[in-house]
């Protein structure tokens, strides 16, 4: 039946959506990390929506406040709300509280790529300067301003006309140093090379509006920068005044075990963007988290038809809710530790994996032809995720290389759930290596 779906509609879509022959897979249903095909075969779901469903697939905690809601109102456009005034108050009261005073939240859109073209706006409007400074390896989304700031060529290099004036700088990739440094003689030459633009007079750069970055680059390769580097960032921007934003969109909502993946840090932001995970159970929401002294909106000088949906925001409650009451900021750590201990485990048995990484739930694999060279290795990994696949698990490829095998599985899998996927991957392992 997946077989036959997919033909048919790959006529129809206009999109430009790949179905690889090799896994066909047409969706039916889904509950927690499991989801289920029109053949009723059931797959480990560590693809997450694309760490979309943190809570788990129609979790039924947060299914309740969605069922009620759907009830009573649905589309609301800006109008106030009661629903909408406990979301934001929700946000505001999770973030730490010697800082959450400083902060307001306004709604994007329905998509990530929403909430970034609000943020670069916001930062221009505010600043009036219009360069954008974004990392190597950064996805910020689809959209004129957000295609602007991320760095694969891929998907810019048929489009000449996106927002002018930003440049990309290296992002802290420690595994594959920009700068080709040992951990032992790093002396942060990342964070070294953004204060030189913003200070040397001769780097072709006038001083920006805005930095943009994720706390952990996600489709980059789940790319935890190195301690101390995030700090850097923000304080040589501060010192110019240009304005850091945190793009969270993958990285926020408990992923990373805190709120926000910032809170693990000691690196504040002024702006950031957050989206996916805040839609509970898969319903869209984005926006931005900003310091009240950047406000530099008129009244209506940002609109948007569908920021007020009122079903996204009670899910977006109930996920809250959910996550409080059953301590999943604690689960989420305790889980990702156990998943990243077991991938470790594998790695010592296979030349082919380079590294494990990751916090929380937000874990990185990095494929690689031999351990010393460290020369990518994404054509074994397309082989690996369809062995995977075959034998019932999900999950995304992503890095600077298309070599890196991504996690991030609801917060809410099981060790029961988890083993299960190791097992898959050492089968698959044997298979590749015949
Ligand atoms: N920012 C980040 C960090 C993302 O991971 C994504 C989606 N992968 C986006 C922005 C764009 O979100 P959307 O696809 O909803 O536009």
């Amino acid at each position: 039946k997946s077989k036959v779906l997919l033909e048919l509609q790959k006529n129809i879509e206009g999109s430009v959506v790949s179905y690889p022959k090799k896994m066909p897979i047409a969706l039916k249903r889904a509950k927690g990390s499991i989801v289920e095909d029109v053949d009723g075969n059931q797959f480990i779901d560590f693809f997450g929506g694309c760490g979309v469903l943190n809570v788990g697939h129609s979790n039924a905690f947060v299914m309740e406040y969605v069922k009620e809601q759907q009830e009573e109102l649905v589309h609301a456009l800006d109008f106030p709300t009661e629903n909408k005034l406990f979301l934001i108050q929700k946000i505001l009261n999770n973030l730490p509280e010697e800082i959450r005073e400083d902060y307001k939240v306004s709604f994007g859109g329905p998509t990530g790529s929403d909430a970034v073209e609000a943020a670069i706006k916001l930062a221009k409007i505010k600043t009036g300067r219009d360069g954008i400074i974004a990392f190597s390896g950064g996805y910020h989304g689809m959209t004129s301003g957000a295609l602007a700031v991320t760095s694969d060529t891929f998907f810019r290099k048929k489009i000449s006309s996106l927002i002018p004036n930003v440049h990309f700088v290296p992002y802290s990739y420690c595994y594959r140093c920009p700068f080709n440094k040992e951990e032992s003689t790093c002396n942060y030459d990342c964070a070294n090379h953004f204060e030189w633009i913003l200070e040397t007079g001769h780097s072709g750069i006038t001083l920006p509006a805005a930095i943009i970055l994720e706390p952990i680059q996600g489709e980059g390769g789940n790319i935890v920068p190195r301690k101390g580097f995030l700090e850097r960032i923000v304080k040589i921007a501060n010192k110019h005044g240009v304005i850091v934003i945190f793009d969270e969109i993958q990285s926020g909502f408990y992923r990373t075990g805190k709120f926000l993946e910032f809170m693990n840090t000691k690196a504040v932001p002024d702006i950031i963007t957050f989206s996916k995970g805040f839609g509970g159970i898969g319903f869209p929401i984005s926006g931005l988290i900003y310091k009240r002294d950047i406000e530099a909106w008129e009244t209506a000088e940002h609109i948007g038809t569908f920021r007020g949906n009122q079903v996204s925001i009670a899910a977006a409650r109930g996920a809250f809710d959910f996550i409080e009451k059953y301590k999943i900021e604690d689960y989420a750590n305790f889980i990702g530790d156990y998943l990243k201990e077991e991938l470790n485990l594998l790695a010592l048995d296979h030349p082919f994996i380079g590294e494990v990484r990751g916090r929380g739930m937000m874990i990185g694999v990095e494929f690689v032809k031999n351990k010393t060279s460290k020369k990518p290795f994404p054509e074994y990994l397309k082989e690996f995720r369809t062995e995977c696949f075959h034998r019932g698990l999900l999950f995304e490829v992503g890095g600077h290389y298309n070599n890196v095998l991504r996690l991030v599985p609801p917060l809410i899998t099981t060790k029961e759930i988890v083993d299960a996927a190791i097992i898959i991957m050492k089968e698959a392992f044997v298979v590749c290596e015949e």
